[in-house]
């Protein structure tokens, strides 16, 4: 038994998993009640696609 605990985030979007201290610049969100992680790419991707519907109709 290792003293080493450190918890493993996955990136509720791709998959993705990263260590707890990496994953400290993932985004987090609550979805019906649960919590999601999102990875700094996907992060991205979601505040684009947040940004993309505001200003879709410009497309
Ligand atoms: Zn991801």
């Amino acid at each position: 038994m290792g003293m080493d605990d450190e918890e493993t985030v996955t990136c509720s979007y791709c998959g993705t998993q990263a260590s707890a201290s990496d994953a400290l610049a993932w985004t987090t969100a609550v979805e019906r009640g649960r919590q999601q992680r999102f990875c700094v790419t996907c992060s991205r991707a979601n505040l684009r696609a947040m940004e993309g519907k505001l200003d879709s109709e410009w497309w």
